[in-house]
């Protein structure tokens, strides 16, 4: 009788610290499921913003370019012609995912591309042809039904054809150079208003300027790309030490397997901050059958472990514990391309009232990439900043951009910063900001220039010394300075 007392107060005590044990993650993950609130607009009106929520800026108008073709050409280049006649600068906008009011000048007018996005594929050339304003979010469906699947894009499918190729984006797929290498020619209204076709034989120069040149020699109107076929993918994923990061990435990746997408994730909990990493590859699975596109699963579940994440220690130990357990669950299965590139950035955005989400991007050589990972260990825990979450992803060398990051191979470090929207949470994330650009510096490295404007001019002409050529050309193809940005202001 007593012996099945105690044996009964044991079950009792196991089950309540069983419980206690889930109940903690439980509550925590359905608190912030519960409390997330909804997005709100980016800026009021008489203004522009972009997606830092940090940018707004008065300005004059903000023109929808026409959806029609022969419209919507019409329309840009009468407004080039009087922008030119009143003095007003133009600033072009895609999605307005760059963070630093690069798609924004200060009581100019404001072209928002996104209505115009036509879209043709020529399957016997794999060339998509489309309108400067059309989304992947749209472009991925299209190819699906095709076939075929985006060659370079984001991580996410929010952002406009134009808007990728003004920055030269990149994103998961390795062995890759960014972007403008998969760009064939592309129509542009230069600063006189005419509509030119750029590509490597025709206009070379502007075609180096165009890409990557953040809106500052014209508006691209269409774009041609080249695109791939759509696979099966299977994944496999491999819960590492970060030092280890490289060798097993050229064990993995450069095994002579066709790999297609790879992702690595360091840890950024405080309980073993940046010593450990994830890294994802994706290798074809020719005997699998293409699957249709479906929507991403556990999409609450997943946001609200990400945003509980922000400004919480314990957020940020669940959070990893859920993703080294997850890699586990996920190990293995497949996915097709598309699948894998058609996430909204609106899964995990910021919507907290008097924060934002603040990227940064270090591009790094592959031989320093260890070094920068103890750098950054050592750095970032000596500011007040609320880092959440690090990706890295491998670009190749750029031949095609004129102001390019990518001189050589080199990984991105691109990171995700909570910041409170205050003159406090700002000057934390520039200095904080100044001596990661130095150090990465140090390492033969550069950084990213789509984000906040928080790099001194020396640093900008450091880290890109092509960039006085480049400031030059502008005056030189665009002498009225049409095509303004608070990037160009800042910096020119
Ligand atoms: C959550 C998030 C995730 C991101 N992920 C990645 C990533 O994985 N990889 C990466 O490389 N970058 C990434 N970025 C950074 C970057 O902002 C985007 O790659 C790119 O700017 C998105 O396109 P957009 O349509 O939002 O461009 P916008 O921000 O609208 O514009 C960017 C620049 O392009 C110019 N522009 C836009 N359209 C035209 C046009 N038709 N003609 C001429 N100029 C034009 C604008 O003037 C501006 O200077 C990310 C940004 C955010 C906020």
């Amino acid at each position: 009788m007593k012996r099945m007392l105690t044996l009964k107060r044991v079950i009792l005590l196991v089950l309540f610290v069983v419980l206690l044990l889930i109940a903690r993650p439980f509550t925590f993950v359905l608190y912030h499921w519960y409390k997330d609130p909804a997005p709100t607009p980016y800026s009021r009106t008489g203004y522009s913003n972009d997606a830092s929520r940090i940018s707004e800026t008065p300005v004059d108008t903000i023109i929808r370019v026409a959806g029609n073709r022969d419209e919507a050409i019409d329309q840009l280049v009468q407004l080039v012609h009087r922008a030119a006649g009143t003095g007003k600068n133009i600033s072009i906008a895609g999605a307005r995912h760059s963070m630093g009011a690069h798609t924004i000048s200060r009581d100019g007018i404001i072209l928002d591309m996104t209505n115009f996005n036509y879209l043709e594929l020529d399957t016997a050339s794999n060339l998509l042809t489309a309108g400067a304003g059309a989304r992947w979010a749209q472009i991925i469906p299209y190819l699906h039904q095709n076939g075929r699947s985006v060659a370079v894009m984001q991580s996410n499918n929010s952002f406009t054809v134009g808007g990728s190729i003004s920055v030269n984006c990149h994103g998961w797929q390795p062995n890759s150079p960014p972007i403008a290498g998969t760009v064939e020619s592309f129509r542009l209204i230069n600063a006189a208003g005419q509509l030119i076709t750029c590509d490597r034989n025709n206009h070379p120069e502007l075609f180096s300027l165009v890409l990557g040149g953040y809106g500052l020699f014209g508006i691209i109107v269409d774009v041609r790309l080249r695109v791939v076929p759509n696979v099966m993918y299977k994944v496999q994923q491999y819960v590492i030490r970060s030092e280890d990061y490289i060798k097993k990435f050229n064990e993995v990746v450069n095994s002579g397997k066709p790999v297609g997408m790879v992702y690595g994730r360091v840890n950024i909990n405080p309980s073993d901050f940046m010593q450990e990493a994830i890294l994802s590859v994706f290798t074809v699975d020719s005997p699998s059958e293409l699957v249709s596109l479906k929507e991403t699963g556990f999409k609450d579940l997943r946001r609200a472990v990400f945003r509980g994440s922000a400004n919480s220690g314990y957020g940020k130990n669940l959070r990893w514990k859920l993703e080294k357990w997850s890699a586990r669950l996920i190990d293995g299965k497949s996915f097709s391309r598309n699948q894998l590139i058609n996430e909204p950035v609106e899964v995990f955005q910021n919507t907290q009232p008097g924060y934002t989400d603040i990227l940064h991007e270090y591009f790094i050589p592959t031989d320093s990439v260890v070094r920068f990972i103890e750098v950054l260990r050592d750095i970032i825990p000596q500011h007040k900043v609320d880092l959440l979450n690090i990706t890295l992803r491998n670009v190749k060398q750029d031949e095609d951009t004129y102001l390019r990051y990518a001189n050589r191979e080199v990984f991105g470090f691109v990171m995700l910063y909570n910041q409170a929207i205050t003159p406090d949470g700002e000057q934390a994330m520039k200095a904080l900001t100044q001596t990661l650009i130095d150090k990465a510096m140090l390492l033969g490295g550069t950084y990213y220039l789509p984000y906040r404007l928080h790099a001194t001019r020396e640093q900008l002409f450091k880290a890109y010394p092509m960039a006085g050529d480049f400031f030059a050309k502008k005056k030189l193809y665009d002498s009225l300075e049409l095509f303004q940005n608070q990037f160009y202001v800042q910096y020119k």
